[in-house]
């Protein structure tokens, strides 16, 4: 079958050296969702499409997409952002490694989503540019939203099973994707107390659509925040988001 030229705009999220001067790129396209690509000669210093290909850029590809493989040959390679700060402040790098790291686990080959591709590329320009204090704010409102994206909103409000608006206290279950309140939790072994201000505040960013007024969330809400996230992704994906239990483990700034 012939090759179909196809041209998009992706975020490089992980790349891997592949023979003597060549790569393996995954990245997360706006018209294909995510590919795996390999790019030919692209460790050759005359290479140029080096720039254009590294990770936690935004870039357009053209590529040759075949029926018979999984693994599409790029043609060429145009940056569009680069994400200066990203690339030269550990902190935001650390940020920003979470949300690549999200998408690169948490989606399926080629499973495609476009309102999630903008919202990546609009959180990675905020990563790049906020107060650094923001940046707690800025990663719970992507993580909260990327997981309604794909389809498993967390359930702040009301109780999961029975839809009781206000109780307490509150628990949480990963299994359930939100909040059980006492006699639902009966069955449950696994849920755990979810304390009412963390509950609250993260109801707030999540039902806070077009609010980016600068959110400082204090370290011992983010940390509680991280390793709700962390569990539940743990849960639903079968194994950790690593950059995120970074933040838990104190291997990764905070701000
Ligand atoms: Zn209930």
């Amino acid at each position: 079958m012939k090759d179909r030229i196809k041209k998009t705009q992706a975020i490089t999220l992980k790349s891997i050296d592949f023979r003597e001067t060549s790569k393996i790129i995954t990245a997360f396209s706006e018209g294909f969702g995510k590919l795996q690509l390999i790019a030919k000669g692209v460790r050759n210093p005359k290479s140029r499409m080096s720039a254009a290909l590294q990770t936690f850029v935004n870039t357009e590809i053209v590529f040759y997409k075949k029926e018979t493989t999984e693994l599409y040959l790029v043609k060429e390679a145009a940056l569009i952002d680069f994400f200066n700060n990203i690339h030269h402040d550990l902190t935001r790098f650390h940020y920003a490694s979470v949300i690549a790291d999200f998408l690169y686990s948490l989606l399926a080959q080629e499973q495609i989503s476009k309102t999630l591709f903008q919202y990546a590329l609009f959180i990675l320009h905020k990563i790049d540019q906020v107060q650094k204090e923001e940046l707690p704010f800025i990663l719970s409102k992507f993580l909260l939203k990327g997981v309604a994206l794909i389809g498993f909103k967390i359930e702040l409000n009301k109780c999961t099973v029975c839809g009781k608006e206000k109780f307490s206290p509150l628990y949480f279950s990963h299994e359930r994707g939100g909040l059980l309140c006492e006699e639902c939790k009966m069955d449950d072994t696994a849920v755990k107390i979810l304390r009412k201000p963390l509950c609250r505040l993260l109801s707030g960013i999540q039902e806070n659509e077009g609010g980016w007024n600068s959110t400082e969330i204090n370290k011992e809400d983010f940390m509680n925040a991280s390793l709700l996230f962390s569990n539940w992704i743990h849960y639903h994906n079968h194994r950790p988001l690593k950059t995120l239990d970074n933040f838990i483990k104190g291997k990764a700034f905070h701000y």
